[in-house]
């Protein structure tokens, strides 16, 4: 069985090509929402969080407040590291744990925006990046989660650079919209799979 990475910076387009390979019924372990999910029903983590961030971080029915989470966090490079270092274990043991009961599928997806970060990289067989101009991100970004262009620029300097992402990737797929995505997809899975 391979494993193959998926990234990308924010708006590049992971969770479109994840879903084109999950249409060719390769199965994708989303990294962030296997976090989202861990963050309401794994205690350690949860514990962790309100030592971090108090009791608000949670709301009266147990839902963790994301926004709150996003503001408090993503502003503060020192809260973000705390944060990160509490939240990938788990979401390593749980991959861990989805690949054993998907251990009879030849090619398995993993799809996350902090590959290198979280040092999932490491898990993983090869790594395919998805990128697209950085004014496309933004356009789509905005678009889809009605942020200001100031606000994903913004995210975008946090994030590794997609310079960077494309130069450690063993496979780039161009989402700037010119070349269609599941030919690409395809090409990809008959790669890895040689
Ligand atoms: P994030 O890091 O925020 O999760 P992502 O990399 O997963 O982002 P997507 O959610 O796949 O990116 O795409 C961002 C937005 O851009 C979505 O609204 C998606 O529908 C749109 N989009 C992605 N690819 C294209 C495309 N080729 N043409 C038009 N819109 C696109």
């Amino acid at each position: 069985m391979k494993i193959l990475a998926l990234t990308g910076g924010i708006g590049s387009g992971k969770s479109t090509v994840a879903e084109i390979f999950r249409i060719l019924g390769i199965p994708v372990f989303d990294a962030d929402s296997a976090a989202k999910e861990l963050y309401e029903t794994n205690p350690a983590l949860r514990k962790g969080l309100i030592a971090l961030f108090g009791r608000g971080i949670y709301d009266e029915n147990n839902k963790l407040n994301t926004k709150l989470l996003a503001s408090t966090a993503f502003n503060d490079p020192v809260r973000l590291a705390q944060l990160n270092k509490l939240v990938h274990p788990p979401v390593i043991e749980y991959f861990c744990e989805w690949k054993q009961k998907h251990g009879n599928y030849p090619l398995l997806v993993h799809e996350t925006a902090l590959l290198y970060e979280a040092g999932l990289d490491k898990l993983s067989d090869y790594v395919a990046v998805v990128t697209a101009a950085e004014n496309l991100r933004i356009e789509r970004v905005c678009r889809n989660k009605g942020w200001s262009p100031e606000q994903v620029r913004e995210r975008i300097r946090r994030q590794l650079s997609q310079d960077l992402l494309k130069s450690k990737a063993d496979f780039i797929i161009d989402n700037n919209g010119q070349l269609a995505l599941l030919p690409q997809v395809i090409e990809l899975i008959k790669k890895v799979q040689n």
